[in-house]
């Protein structure tokens, strides 16, 4: 019988959020393995910031994805044909799958696949968020990039988010007081009740900056920036002279025209270190994956994940990324184990 693969191609590159008109859903029998290739079936795909980036023709670390091409994006699956000599059946995999039922992976591109352990210890969707590249992200950023030490203040932005939740549960096992910003009220209780932040800070109120005053007497040591634009421009006021800037993210910006932030005048005032950094960057990532997975377990960090159905609905469920309205890792199930 063949097997019929969906592939989401873009059409039109979006000008703001995403929706079904910028995508072609396109379906084709899966091709023929040739030697040295596997079949992966898709099972989730990672719903991420940087999914909207690649959609447009700007500067970026990668190439943006072409108008006809079937969208890139991260996911896992599981190996379901072989001629491989790297991948057999029945092997878990992660990488950039692209959004689509089923990938085929070449052996010439072996180093870019993650070989996940066949039966890991977490449930799949944690593999993509607090055991997968939001927790490296957020793991490096603040061991590597821009240490937080035992009590300086840490203030992390899109906090309710993947790497923001992870980001500020690692800044209090580190033993810094960390202050947390996200939109709206519920999201603030969520990060103080459930996660162990010390304060959260609602950037959607008209206190706001009074707020974040209030939160950060001693100024801000560290920032662990995912957001730009306002809500960096107010923490970057907050910060001591020789804070360290961990410059993660702007989503502020992906999808809406305008700059980030053009004032650098605080980092010379300040003396500050900002140091921007990719996770993909971090090749070796073991160790990291390692801790954040004990970290998981023995209950020290706790992994939320919104999860969502269906390949179609990716376009749709990716703008949940703009509006707020998932709390931890968005992921998308695409197929049954
Ligand atoms: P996420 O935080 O789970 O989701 C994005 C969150 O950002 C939303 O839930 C929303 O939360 C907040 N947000 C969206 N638009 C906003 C705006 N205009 N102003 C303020 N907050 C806004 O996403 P994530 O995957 O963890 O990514 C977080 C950041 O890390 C992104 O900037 C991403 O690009 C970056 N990142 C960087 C790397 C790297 O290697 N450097 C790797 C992964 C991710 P609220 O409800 O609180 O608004």
């Amino acid at each position: 019988m063949t097997t019929l693969n969906r592939q989401l191609r873009l059409k039109a590159r979006p000008e703001q959020l995403v929706g079904p008109e910028h995508f072609d859903l396109v379906q084709s029998p899966v091709p023929e393995l040739a030697e040295g290739q596997a079949l992966v079936r898709v099972l989730y795909l990672s719903m991420d910031p940087t999914n909207r980036v690649w959609m447009s023709d700007v500067p970026q670390y990668m190439p943006p994805v072409a108008i006809g091409q079937t969208m890139r994006g991260l996911g896992l699956g599981r190996v379901v044909a072989s001629r491989s000599a790297h991948f057999a059946e029945g092997d878990l995999v992660q990488g950039l799958v692209g959004w689509q039922d089923y990938a085929v992976i070449d052996d010439k591109r072996a180093k870019d696949w993650v070989k996940l352990p066949p039966h890991p210890p977490v449930a799949l969707p944690t593999l993509l968020g607090a055991c997968g590249f939001s927790g490296l992200t957020a793991y490096y950023g603040l061991t590597d990039i821009a240490p937080v030490q035992a009590g300086e203040t840490l203030v992390v932005s899109a906090a309710a988010g993947s790497v923001g939740s992870i980001a500020g549960q690692i800044g209090k096992l580190r033993g810094a007081r960390v202050v947390g910003i996200a939109g709206g009220a519920d999201k603030c209780r969520h990060l103080v009740e459930d996660l162990g932040f010390d304060v959260a800070v609602d950037y959607k109120a008209e206190d706001f900056k009074k707020k974040l005053a209030e939160a950060t007497p001693d100024g801000v040591h560290v920032n662990f920036e995912n957001v730009g634009g306002a809500v960096m421009r107010a923490v970057m006021s907050r910060m001591v002279n020789d804070g360290r800037v961990a410059l993660c993210g702007l989503i502020a910006n992906y999808a809406a025209s305008g700059r980030p932030s053009d004032d650098y005048s605080v980092i010379i005032v300040k003396r500050l270190t900002v140091r921007g950094f990719l996770v993909f960057d971090y090749r070796d990532a073991e160790k990291g994956v390692r801790e954040l997975t004990q970290w998981v377990l023995q209950g020290r960090i706790k992994a939320g994940e919104t999860v969502t159905e269906g390949l179609e609905n990716a376009p749709k469920v990716l703008n949940r990324l703009f509006d707020g309205s998932t709390v931890g890792k968005l992921v998308l199930k695409v197929g049954d184990e």
